[in-house]
């Protein structure tokens, strides 16, 4: 196998592939660029109904993912010295970000765990070093949107996903601004018209024009990323008025 290796354990393997057998991820699944294993939680269940959930200890509403069960089916599918990092998705977790969609492409896959219902016994977390992984602050059903989130993002990122060369590296988040406005055809579109600097054919003065919109709209929508962005890029003093912006 080569390729990014992703192992996703669930309680709903029917909703995977999902989005990711579609469109970019689908088709560099079918190229192998990536791989996807799913395994069902509730293979390891308990008893006739294989129960995977119980009670929660000290009392509260809804249902909690048994530490054995979830145990079980991780040793199961994940070999010991399996190189892959090991993630619970989980509204507690670190916020998933660009950077770590990065540095995952990188690597050798993921293993994901999704839970359910009020969440997993903590202490299968520790026990099984599962980093909990969440993709913003709002609380869904289950983890098997956010692993697909999560995927998504990487699997875009690995090589030979994307056509042309540099299409990902001046997108929002990828060097801490939001993305410059884009436009196409037709030239006039109810009287709104094509900034003229970008049929002017002049490159460095697109590049600048762009700069400049990005950093504007970030100040504007996200001004925590604008401010983090100026610190580590502080606009460099003028020496000459003529010649493109230093970029980046
Ligand atoms: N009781 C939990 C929420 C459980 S939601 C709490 O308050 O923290 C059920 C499952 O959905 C979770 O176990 C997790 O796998 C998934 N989930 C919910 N919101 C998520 C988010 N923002 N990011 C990632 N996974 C999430």
């Amino acid at each position: 196998m080569s390729g990014f290796e992703a192992l996703v354990l669930t309680l709903q393997p029917e909703m995977f592939p999902g989005t990711l057998g579609l469109s970019l991820a689908g088709d560099a699944k079918a190229r192998g660029a990536w791989s996807l294993a799913v395994k069902d939680i509730r293979d390891h269940g308990r008893g006739k109904h294989r129960a995977v959930d119980d009670t929660p200890a000290g009392g509260g509403p809804g249902m909690v993912i048994r530490a054995d069960v979830l145990a079980e089916a991780i040793d199961a599918a994940v070999p010991a010295d399996d190189p892959r990092p090991r993630f619970l998705m989980s509204p507690r977790g670190r916020v998933f970000d660009q950077k770590l969609a990065r540095e995952l492409a990188a690597g050798p896959g993921a293993v994901i765990v999704c839970g359910r219902f009020e969440g997993v016994d903590e202490r299968v977390i520790a026990a099984r070093g599962l980093q909990e992984l969440s993709i913003g602050d709002y609380v869904l059903s289950g983890g098997e949107v956010a692993a697909q989130v999560v995927l998504d993002a990487v699997i875009r990122l690995l090589p030979g996903v994307m056509g042309g060369e540099g299409s990902d590296v001046e997108e929002s988040h990828e060097n801490g601004l939001l993305e410059y406005p884009h436009y196409t055809r037709p030239r006039d579109f109810e009287g709104q018209s094509i900034p003229e600097v970008l049929t002017s054919g002049n490159h460095a003065a697109i590049a600048a024009w762009r700069h400049e919109q990005a950093l504007a709209l970030t100040k504007t929508r996200r001004p925590e990323l604008a401010e983090a962005y100026l610190l580590a890029n502080p606009p460099k003093a003028k020496k000459k008025r003529r010649g493109p912006p230093s970029e980046g």
